[in-house]
């Protein structure tokens, strides 16, 4: 079984928000989560210094972290607007770039994913940002219908990680779908809306389904987790992310990236 990380990008600065509720949503659940025990006053007081500071991406950091353990991750940006994801194409581009000269694999990360025509718009403004022929995508909020992947295909995207189920890569058409196995928010905020997870739960549900991946044959096991979250003010996300990194390691397993991965299945076929 070989490990695929990647990152979504949802949030590049805060003054990007100034139209939308995600603000006052933020102070609202880090308030919940404060009262209830779940984070610390000083990850409180550090969520409000990063709205101060204007920074809500961790992406240097992160970077930093996976090439100095060797993880080859893929971090999926958009290039449109919706659902909580405002940043300008500027800033897209910016970091699209960055990140390719870090030698780290970019992808799209998706607003538009039941019709055709706004999902070929986002292929084609990425492909002009990056300057890439060839890439992926993963949707934001893994949103998708029935002929979302069909789409994709037809768009052109050459992989896909979108559903959230337990099964190895299949295809359709050119287009390889390497199923999302692990989501940061979903061991944090189990069914719900803040974190109700410590750290310690988070590890034990993360061993059972490694465990559980590793005995069903899983070949290709993909793990998502939020630059946002690479941070000390979600202190317990960030320690998971590294913890499960190391535990990763240390039982043995090979790190690959998506585009690695689909070579190795089209070789195969
Ligand atoms: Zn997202």
């Amino acid at each position: 079984m070989k490990i695929i990380i990647s990152h979504d990008v949802d949030l590049i600065t805060a003054w990007e928000h100034k139209m939308d509720p995600m603000i006052p949503k933020f102070i609202v659940r880090s308030s919940i989560e404060l009262v209830i025990g779940k984070i610390s006053l000083t990850e409180y007081f550090l969520r409000y210094n990063e709205l101060l500071r204007n920074k809500l991406h961790n992406l240097e950091e992160l970077m930093k972290f996976d090439r100095e353990n060797d993880v080859p991750s893929t971090f999926f940006i958009g290039v449109n607007k919706g659902h909580g994801i405002c940043y300008s194409l500027e800033n897209a581009e910016h970091w699209i770039k960055k990140i390719t000269k870090e030698n780290f694999d970019v992808g799209v990360h998706g607003i538009e994913f039941d019709n055709l025509e706004g999902i070929t718009k986002e292929h084609e403004t990425f492909k002009q940002l990056s300057g890439l022929s060839k890439f992926g995508i993963r949707m934001h909020y893994l949103r998708n219908s029935q002929d979302t992947l069909t789409f994709l295909n037809e768009a052109g995207y050459i992989f896909d990680s979108t559903s959230y189920k337990f099964e190895n890569p299949y295809r359709i058409g050119n287009l390889w779908e390497f199923p999302l196995h692990i989501m940061d928010g979903y061991f944090f905020n189990s069914n719900g809306k803040w974190q109700n997870q410590t750290l310690e739960q988070a590890k034990e549900t993360t061993k059972t389904k490694i465990d559980l991946a590793f005995s069903n044959g899983i070949k290709y096991f993909t793990i998502l987790f939020h630059d946002r979250y690479f941070s000390d003010s979600f202190k317990s996300w960030k320690d998971w992310y590294i913890w499960m990194v190391n535990y990763l390691k240390d039982n043995g397993f090979d790190f690959i990236n998506y585009r690695k991965a689909l070579q190795q299945l089209e070789s195969k076929e």
